[in-house]
């Protein structure tokens, strides 16, 4: 078996909970059933387990049980959200907002949109990562179907004002749409205090399985919203498809969980996070990217000027499994959208690191890593590039 050095990368995922992965277990092969056979015990059995998943996610974020359709991922429900009320709100217009560092998960979305005709505004960020409210307010047209800001960013950790960008639409009247697959969980999301109408969850950020998510879609009062998927009528004909009990009931224990211990948790990995910037700040060339304070407990994000950063990324990770940037567009050797829209020249957004710490990181792992981190990066600098 290879060693694998310490995992300092929770924003790209993170692993099952040992009480979430216990709750799931019976779902495989004891209580099986199809959600959607409602003549017999098995179907009932799963019917049961959903709706009680589906109660306790929208207790947690304020909403209604009715108002959560399951998709498979964040990625699903993006565009569901954004590609379904473009779809279904034709006869208003054909623009949208959002920001230049959202995730692909939205960008995607949108850029297919743009090449149907629709216009897309995406918002400039300040050098912290923040939006600024009255860009936003100004970039709201009669014709704005969805305003899409999202809750925390997978790269720089950064929490957008969700509170005062839902006033803003709702004084407008336009939807409100948030990528929370960073949030849920981490912060607190409410529905109603955020005037969101629509909230994309995942499961697999804050220690649930892979591959389920939901989409919180307000119910009062009751907007269109077209289909992405045909098939059978499941989800209120939103999402067609047999409902992943195990997966759904990971979901709702994965967010349950976070929900329960997040002042504990998140002030934990704070501490954490603290420790890990106070040895790495007194580095010559190495700066932080993304707001201090109004960011995620567990990230941290750093340049390294005057270094190659091909050559960094593969020095740290001898050590630790971070990133430079998202794992989803890691792979394709750009420099990252996000840190440039903070200003980064793109040398510089290349020679980036992403920590994320997340439950189970001790202190003391922190601690030992820190001072091999350190040193590693000094060494880069001096070898030059
Ligand atoms: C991880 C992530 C996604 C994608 O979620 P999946 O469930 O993996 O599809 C979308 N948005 C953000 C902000 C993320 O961090």
């Amino acid at each position: 078996m290879v060693t694998l050095p310490l995992y300092l990368d929770c924003h790209a995922t993170t692993p099952v909970d040992p009480r979430v992965w216990a709750a799931m277990v019976p779902y495989f092969q004891e209580q099986f059933g199809n959600a959607a056979s409602g003549s017999h015990g098995y179907g009932w059995q799963a019917q049961g387990a959903i709706a009680q998943a589906r109660e306790t996610i929208a207790r947690t974020i304020n909403a209604q049980a009715e108002e959560i359709v399951f998709t498979s991922g964040a990625t699903e429900a993006n565009n569901l959200a954004i590609k379904g009320v473009a779809e279904a709100h034709l006869q208003k217009g054909r623009h949208l907002v959002t920001v230049a560092t959202e995730h692909q998960a939205v960008l995607g979305p949108c850029g297919y949109l743009e090449k149907l005709g629709f216009e897309v505004t995406y918002l400039p960020v300040d050098s912290q990562g923040l939006v600024c409210l009255e860009t936003l307010e100004a970039s709201v047209r009669p014709d704005t179907v969805l305003v899409s800001v999202m809750a925390a960013n997978n790269e720089i950790g950064v929490l957008q004002p969700l509170a005062a960008i839902g006033e803003i639409c709702q004084r407008h009247g336009v939807l409100f749409h948030s990528d929370g697959a960073q949030a849920i969980g981490k912060i607190p999301l409410d529905v109603e205090a955020c005037h969101l109408d629509i909230l994309s969850l995942t499961a697999h950020k804050i220690h649930g399985p892979k591959g389920i998510g939901a989409l919180y879609v307000r119910r009062r009062p009751r907007f269109p919203l077209a289909a992405q998927i045909h098939g059978g009528g499941q989800e209120n004909q939103y999402r067609p498809g047999t409902l992943p009990t195990a997966q759904i009931v990971g979901l709702s224990q994965a967010i349950a969980l976070a929900h329960n211990l997040q002042r504990e948790e998140q002030a934990h990995l704070k501490t954490l996070r603290t420790i890990l910037w106070e040895h790495l700040r007194p580095l010559p060339g190495v700066t932080l990217n993304g707001h201090w304070e109004q960011r995620l407990a567990g990230n941290l994000h750093i340049t390294v000027s005057g270094v190659s950063g091909g050559v960094l990324l593969k020095a740290i990770n001898q050590v630790a499994a971070v990133s430079s940037g998202s794992a989803c567009s890691s792979g394709q050797g750009k420099p990252s959208h996000v840190l440039l829209a903070l200003g980064r020249p793109p040398r510089e957004a290349a020679a980036s690191l992403r920590f994320g710490l997340g439950r189970g990181h001790t202190k003391a792992q922190i601690e030992a890593i820190a001072p091999q981190i350190c040193e590693i990066i000094a060494k880069v600098r001096h070898n030059g590039t």
